[in-house]
């Protein structure tokens, strides 16, 4: 099998609509809170017709601490894969305290990805919105998109490319293609 570049990328912040609360983004508790962002689906599209695999990697540390059930949050992974049709979900349901080798920044989730679908990682790409999607993206071998919101800056481990939005992500990431600089 040839190896195939991925796009990883983060869900909340990124795909789905972060919930502020005093200039911190939290991850919908409840299918009434989740929206997909605008933008999300452009993105996957130019995504896709570059050849680029397609699989969401979240932390969802809300699940390991009780906050929210596992099935809710399967119940808007299954939304949010209805509408962009990702090629894998991988999901880090632990809590920040479980010392499991998933969440990010580890790059657990990028790894078995790797594994199983026949990824290059030196040819991929982790999207995110958060520090810790920047650094789980460079401990896999990938280059790395922060999109900015405002809340997070990955001043010690730089990104790759920063960006202003998904769509823009996609953009620099097509225009910069699956092969090393
Ligand atoms: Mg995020
Ligand atoms: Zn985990």
């Amino acid at each position: 099998m040839v190896a195939r570049s991925a796009a990883f990328l983060d869900r909340d912040g990124v795909l789905v609509r972060s919930l502020l609360r005093y200039g911190k983004p939290h991850a919908p508790t409840c299918f009434e809170d989740f929206e997909i962002l605008p933008g999300s689906e452009k993105a996957v599209d130019l995504l896709r017709q570059a050849g680029f695999l397609l699989v969401l990697a979240t932390n969802q540390p809300d699940v390991g601490n009780g906050l929210v059930s596992r099935e809710e949050v399967e119940r808007m992974n299954e939304a949010l894969d209805r509408a962009l049709n990702l090629d894998a979900i991988k999901v880090c349901f632990h809590g920040q305290h479980e010392g499991c080798d998933c969440r990010k920044p580890l790059p657990g989730m990028l790894l078995d990805a790797a594994r199983e679908m026949s990824i290059d990682l030196n040819r991929s790409y982790m999207v995110g919105d958060r520090r810790s999607d920047v650094e789980a993206g460079h401990a896999a071998g990938c280059r790395t998109v922060f999109i900015d919101q405002g809340y997070d800056r990955p001043e010690k481990i730089l990104p790759d490319f920063t960006v202003g939005s998904v769509v823009e992500a996609a953009e620099v990431i097509t225009r910069n293609g699956g092969t090393l600089q």
